[in-house]
């Protein structure tokens, strides 16, 4: 987008759709980046109640939308209405990203993608390492699928409050990536403490710690965690949770979402330019920018 006044029938659409939106920071990047390479292109968000989704991608395709962002809570629904998926959307069964082509809705995973970029640094760590995702939603499926597809990890334990979704989580991917080293836990701490330390790297794939509830964090014991770990929180709100506070005490490498944020992002507007976002110029921006 140049400048609001230069908006005309060339301008090409893109926008986010989900429920709620107002906290969304990508049409604050996605806008910034068009501005900064001077691309004729605008992001809008749209909440869009689950029940309408279908009548919304409709309209996507009506009205000629460029391309969008999904997010909570349609990451998983939209894969049954959308025309064709990447390796990754199908297998972790999640789009966040969506390029219009022709009418044709193409659907992709692009947090596996900023998942990789935030951990690839640290790869010959990982490596022949055990390691602990904690939680068993959808960015806990991305997250696996990133260690078992780009990893060689020795052993992934899932620890989720709902043991019943570890363990089916497990299951998927024990059948569709053929990967038999997964263990599973009910996150009960100070059961799971020993599992904790003695990973090398932990990352933490549910809400937990996510603002309004700062307080909370998926442990609270520091015998957790020690200084040869690397700890990656995919919440970046706060950017420093209680989680990785305690870890960072504990002498262990954090990282935080915000990363994995820019990096799913950069990786859409690629996909919907064929440009490359100013990522550094970004995250610069977002760790000074107040937290929501
Ligand atoms: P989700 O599908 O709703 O899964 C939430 C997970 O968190 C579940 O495993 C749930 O456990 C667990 N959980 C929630 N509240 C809990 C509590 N009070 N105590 C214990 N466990 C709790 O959500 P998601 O889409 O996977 O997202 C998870 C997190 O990742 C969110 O904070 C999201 O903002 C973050 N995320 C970040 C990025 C990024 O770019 N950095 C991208 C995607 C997601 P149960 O199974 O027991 O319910």
């Amino acid at each position: 987008m140049r400048s609001l006044n230069e908006i005309n029938h060339n301008t090409k659409i893109i926008g986010v759709i989900g429920h709620p939106i107002k906290h969304s920071l990508s049409p604050m990047m996605h806008n910034y980046a068009f501005n900064k390479l001077d691309l004729d292109f605008v992001y809008l968000p749209f909440d869009i109640a689950a029940a309408n989704l279908k009548d919304a991608l409709k309209g996507m395709v009506a009205l000629g939308v460029k391309g969008f962002n999904v997010t909570i809570p349609h990451k998983e629904r939209i894969v049954d209405f959308l025309d064709e998926l990447s390796d990754s959307a199908k297998i972790v069964n999640a789009v966040n990203t969506v390029v219009n082509e022709n009418g044709k809705l193409h659907g992709f995973n692009t947090d596996v993608d900023g998942i990789l970029k935030t951990l690839e640094d640290y790869k010959d760590e990982i490596n022949g390492n055990m390691v602990t995702v904690i939680g068993a939603g959808g960015a806990a499926r991305s997250v696996i699928y990133t260690l078992i597809n780009n990893f060689n990890v020795e052993k992934i334990n899932i620890v989720n409050r709902t043991i019943e979704k570890a363990e089916s989580l497990k299951d998927y991917f024990t059948s569709k990536m053929l990967f038999e080293k997964i263990k599973t836990y009910e996150l009960a701490p100070p059961d799971v403490i020993n599992v904790f330390a003695d990973s090398k790297l932990i990352v933490n794939a549910s809400s937990i710690g996510m603002s309004p509830e700062e307080d909370d964090s998926p442990t609270s014991i520091v015998e957790s965690f020690n200084s040869n770990q690397i700890v990656f929180d995919l919440v970046y709100n706060p950017r420093k949770t209680k989680f990785l506070a305690l870890a960072e005490s504990q002498g262990a490498t954090i990282l935080n979402g915000l990363k994995m944020f820019v990096e799913q992002g950069a990786k859409a507007f690629e996909l919907w330019t064929n440009e490359k976002m100013p990522t550094e110029k970004i995250s610069e921006i977002l760790n000074k920018e107040p937290e929501l």
